[in-house]
C-alpha cells in the first residue's frame, strides 16, 4: 500500500520553515509500526504539485499533502488535487457553517467569498477535524492507474496539522496501510552513531538492514523494525544489552523526560545553574508535561557577579581557578540545589565562542557538575563545533551525568 507525503510551500524550499510536520508524521507512525515510504516538498506551484502526485502515486496508494489548503491564491493542493483525479469540487453545507462560523469568532462582517475555498469537498470526500483552524482535512479516493488511492489533505500550521495526526490521520493511514512492522527502540545516551553501529552489528553477528539509527547531541537512537513481533524481541534485547550501561529503558528516546521520570519516581526535587547553557537545560526539563513535580527552577548564572550572589560561589574561587574551572561548577551546583532547596541539581559554565577562548582555555571547554544528596561529580569536555552546538552538547551531558548520579547512588 504505502505511504507518501508531499509537503507544500515555497518556505519550505527556501530555508524560512522547517519541516517539521514532516518529522511529526513520521514519529507518529513509527510509534504506530508504520513508517512513511517517500516525501517530496515542492513550492506552490500547479505544475509542481501534479508532478510530485505523479511520482508520490509510483511509489504508494496513500499520499498525505502538508499544506496549501488557505484561502489565498498560492493555495492550491485542493483544486490541484481533485482536478489530478478528474473530481468536481462542491461547497459542503456542514463546512460552510464552519468557515462562517469560525470567521465570526475571529472577525466583524461578513464572511469574504474566498474563504469558501475551504468549504469545498471533492466528489466523495470527507471532511477530517480540525478545531484549531479554519480550514477542515480532506480524505478522498481517487481512481489512478488501474488502482484506488486514498488521498489526505491536511493545513500546514504545525499547530493545527500536529493535533490531526494524533486525532485522526496515523491511526486512519495505520488502518489503510495495514501496517504489520513491529517497532522497538531505545536511546544510546552518549553514544555517537558509528560506536553504537559497530556495537550493535557485533552483537548480531553482522550489518542488519531492519535497523535504523539517528544520532544527536543526547547520542544514538537505535530502532528495532520487524514483521515477526518475537523475532523484534530477540533483537531489541541483544542490541540492549550490548550498549549495556548507556542504553536507556525501551521506548525512552531523550534524556530530559527520563530524568524527570526517574527523579518523580523518587520523589526528588531537581535545579539548574547555567552559564554557557543560558537556560537550555531548564527550558529541556520544562517542555516534559509532569515537570513541575520534580522542576523547582534554574538560575541563569552568566556573569560572575551572579555566580557569586545569588549562589554563593566563592569570590576566591572565582579569582584563583577562574568562572570556567571544575570547582566553579560544582560551587554553582551546589549553590543552587542550597538556595532552591532541590536534591538534585545541575550546573554548566564553559566557552561556547567564537570568541573568549585562549590557548589555556580554549573555545569549547566546558565543565558540567551534578548534585545529589551531598555528593557532587564534575567531568570536563573540550568540544568542537560552532556555539549551538557546543551549548546543545553542554546541555546534554548535563542531563547525563545527572542520570548517570542518579544510578550509581542506586536511585
Ligand atoms: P493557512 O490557512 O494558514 O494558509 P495552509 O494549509 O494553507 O494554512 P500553508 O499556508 O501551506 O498552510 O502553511 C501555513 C503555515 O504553516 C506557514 O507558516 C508554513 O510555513 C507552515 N508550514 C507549512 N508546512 C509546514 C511543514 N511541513 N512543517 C512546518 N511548518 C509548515
Amino acid at each position: 500500500m504505502g505511504i507518501s507525503v508531499i509537503c507544500t510551500g515555497t518556505e519550505l524550499l527556501r530555508g524560512s520553515t522547517v519541516n517539521t510536520n514532516l518529522a511529526a508524521l513520521g514519529k507518529a507512525l513509527t510509534a504506530r509500526g508504520a513508517k512513511i515510504d517517500a516525501a517530496f516538498t515542492v513550492g506552490d506551484r500547479a505544475e509542481d504539485l501534479y508532478g510530485a502526485l505523479a511520482d508520490a502515486l509510483k511509489l504508494s496508494d496513500c499520499v498525505v499533502f502538508i499544506g496549501g489548503l488557505g484561502p489565498t491564491a498560492d493555495d492550491l493542493t485542493l483544486p490541484c488535487a481533485a482536478r489530478f483525479f478528474g473530481l468536481e469540487l462542491r461547497q459542503d453545507t456542514e463546512l460552510t457553517a464552519k468557515v462562517e462560523e469560525f470567521w465570526a469568532r475571529l472577525h466583524q462582517g461578513r464572511c469574504p467569498k474566498n474563504q469558501y475555498k475551504q468549504a469545498m469537498l471533492p466528489e466523495g470526500g470527507r471532511a477530517i477535524p480540525n478545531p484549531s483552524g479554519s480550514a477542515s482535512g480532506i480524505e478522498f479516493s481517487g481512481s489512478y492507474d488501474r488502482r484506488m488511492r486514498h488521498i489526505f489533505l491536511l493545513p500546514g500550521p504545525p499547530t493545527e496539522f500536529i493535533p490531526m495526526v494524533r486525532d485522526h490521520l496515523a491511526d486512519r493511514l495505520l488502518e489503510l496501510s495495514g501496517a504489520t512492522e513491529h517497532v522497538r527502540g531505545f536511546l544510546a545516551a552518549g553514544v555517537g552513531e558509528s560506536f553504537a553501529s559497530r556495537l550493535v552489528e557485533q552483537s548480531l553477528g553482522g550489518p542488519d538492514p531492519a535497523l535504523a539509527y539517528t544520532a544527536n547531541f543526547e547520542g544514538t537512537r537505535i530502532y528495532v523494525c520487524d514483521a515477526d513481533p518475537a523475532e523484534a524481541e530477540r533483537k531489541f534485547a541483544v542490541i540492549h544489552a550490548a550498549l549495556g550501561d548507556a542504553a536507556l529503558p525501551e521506548g525512552e528516546f531523550s534524556l530530559a523526560p527520563y530524568l524527570v521520570k526517574r527523579l518523580a519516581q523518587r520523589n526528588l526535587t531537581f535545579s539548574a545553574a547555567e552559564s554557557c547553557t543560558g537556560g537550555m537545560i531548564a527550558s529541556a526539563v520544562v517542555d516534559v508535561p509532569g515537570a513541575s513535580s520534580v522542576f523547582m527552577g534554574g538560575v541563569v548564572a552568566y556573569d560572575n557577579m551572579v555566580k557569586h550572589e545569588l549562589l554563593n560561589v566563592p569570590a576566591a574561587t572565582l579569582e584563583h581557578f577562574g568562572a570556567v574551572s571544575a570547582e566553579t561548577a560544582e560551587a554553582m551546583a551546589r549553590g543552587v540545589a542550597a538556595q532552591l532547596h532541590t536534591d538534585c541539581s545541575v550546573a554548566t559554565t564553559g566557552i561556547a565562542g567564537p570568541g573568549g577562548g585562549t590557548d589555556e582555555k580554549p573555545v569549547g571547554l566546558v565543565y558540567v557538575a551534578a548534585y545529589l544528596n551531598g555528593k557532587c561529580e564534575v567531568r570536563e569536555f573540550r568540544f568542537r563545533g560552532e556555539r549551538d552546538a557546543i551549548r546543545q552538547r553542554s546541555t546534554a551531558k548535563a542531563l547525563l551525568l545527572a542520570l548517570e548520579m542518579l544510578k550509581s547512588e542506586g536511585c
